[in-house]
């Protein structure tokens, strides 16, 4: 099979999602770029992640042409390709209809801020307005959203959009955000809302950069 490694490594990751609770039914997509070739692996549309194989992850070129796989990729496929030619550092995008997420998306003021030191690495989180789904329009948003170092954005109405140097951190940054939001939720429910101060957070953002760095 044609891009076995980063196949597999789509798969693994949409099963820890939906372990997680991140993705239910066949919403959400996950996608991975080859080193070597410029192909994408992202997960098909509108296909059961139970039971998946290898073989059934599509392979997509930068501009989203289908290449390879048994099913058709992801209808989301213009949002992770744009990110991807936009961002050359970014190997890895995850995007998901988490809960808390798209529900700290609504309002006028849905600025997310970091609760606990290992979020500080996924901050600011820039928020995306509704744009139809699967359309150039929310590819194009998500890329400014994200700007030149951001790695979570929240969509209105949809969901969040994740991305990182490799799997483990596109999917670090969606578990995380998705933790900021249910911690923010929770505590403004409770009236307790106290995010890290901003000198704490510029700290942990240090120290992130320079264990990474190492
Ligand atoms: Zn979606």
């Amino acid at each position: 099979m044609k891009y076995e490694r980063i196949r597999k490594i789509v798969l693994d990751a949409i099963e820890e999602a939906v372990a997680q609770g991140l993705v239910k039914g066949t919403s959400g997509n996950i996608a991975l770029r080859d080193d070597e070739d410029d192909v994408i692996a992202i997960t098909p549309s509108g296909i059961s992640y139970t039971g998946m194989k290898p073989e059934d992850i599509a392979i997509v070129d930068l501009d989203g042409n289908w290449l390879d796989g048994n099913y058709k990729p992801s209808s989301e496929v213009p949002m992770h390709t744009a990110v991807m030619r936009a961002r050359p550092d970014v190997k890895a995008t995850v995007h998901t209809h988490a809960m808390f997420a798209t529900i700290m998306a609504m309002g006028d003021n849905p600025e997310l801020r970091p609760i606990t030191p290992p979020q500080c690495e996924f901050t600011p989180v820039g928020i995306v307005p509704f744009t139809m789904p699967g359309s150039n329009d929310v590819a194009k948003k998500v890329v400014e959203a994200l700007g030149d170092n951001g790695r979570a954005v929240l969509i209105k109405n949809h969901g969040m959009f994740c991305c990182g140097k490799d799997m483990k951190a596109a999917m670090a940054a969606t578990t995380y955000t998705e933790e900021m939001a249910v911690t923010t939720f929770y505590a403004k429910l409770l009236g307790t809302y106290e995010p890290m101060p901003e000198e704490g957070e510029k700290a942990m953002k240090a120290l992130i950069a320079a264990d990474q760095a190492v």
